[in-house]
């Protein structure tokens, strides 16, 4: 039996998913699409300052594979500063690392995601409140829907994944 692909775990969601250089006209600008799990790769690298190995450790994935996903979105980073292209952060091969819920009143909190395993939290932390919904997290393109367009976030906001 051939084993299911691990989840590549991602923990932060960027706020911002677009960068346009300054001055191109749009019909000339060219883009350069980075997945999620390689901004991930590029925030625990360069950011958290993590070596590899860690690195690989926190997204569930083999080091290699971090290698891969790194060197994959340092290039096109690369590509988009120096060639004068548009980034646009969207898709991937991930999973949330938190699931985000709301209560009825508006409370907003993160559970990870190995705890609701078991199924969705029944109160509220703060309010104790049983009316609660899980927060869609699609606007990027939720899970395995790579190469689909963007999913547009339900609530029309934009989503940090531990806010
Ligand atoms: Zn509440």
């Amino acid at each position: 039996m051939p084993r299911p692909p691990k989840c590549r775990r991602v923990e932060f969601l960027p706020a911002v998913t677009y960068f346009k250089p300054a001055g191109i006209p749009l019909r000339v600008l060219e883009e350069v699409r980075l997945s999620v799990e390689e901004t991930e790769a590029i925030r625990l690298k360069e950011l958290e300052g993590l070596e590899q190995e860690q690195g690989a450790e926190r997204m569930n994935i083999s080091r290699p594979t971090f290698q891969r996903i790194l060197a994959s979105g340092r290039q096109k980073m690369a590509d988009a500063l120096l060639n004068g292209k548009a980034i646009r952060i969207e898709g991937g091969n991930f999973k949330m690392a938190w699931h985000q819920f709301r209560c009825l009143n508006g409370h907003e909190w993160n559970v990870p995601f190995e705890e609701i395993a078991g199924g969705p939290p029944e109160l509220c932390p703060t309010c104790n409140s049983t009316s609660i919904t899980p927060v869609e997290q699609i606007a990027y393109g939720w899970g395995r829907r790579g190469s689909g367009k963007p999913h547009r976030g339900k609530y029309g906001r934009r989503y940090y994944a531990n806010e």
